[in-house]
């Protein structure tokens, strides 16, 4: 995140203050303002449940139950209890 500010030792020590809260309290690395809820493996990128990416050919399942079945149109993405799209299986939920 850029702060578009002049150059001098306070604000310095304030964008450190800040990138440390920032990492305290686990904000999401999209929007910078809610809590992040949900880690990337592997790699340090967390995400709140607003800005994760949804949606990915890993989280999808066959529609009758028959993982032989590769017809297009006979899977579909796993949605959670609000039906949104099942983040992709590298995302990792912390709260759970
Ligand atoms: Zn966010
Ligand atoms: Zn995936």
């Amino acid at each position: 995140m850029k702060y578009p500010l002049p150059k001098n030792p306070f604000v310095e020590r304030l964008r450190d203050i800040l990138a440390w809260i920032h990492d305290l309290f686990g904000r999401c690395h999209f929007c910078h303002w809610r809590r992040a809820v949900w880690s990337y493996m592997p790699g340090r990128d967390s995400a709140c449940d607003e800005c994760v990416p949804r949606g990915c050919s890993c989280t999808m399942e066959p529609i009758d139950g028959d993982y032989d079945n590769i017809k297009p149109g006979s899977w579909e993405h796993q949605t959670d209890e609000k039906g949104r799209k099942i983040p992709c299986c590298e995302w990792w939920r912390d709260d759970e």
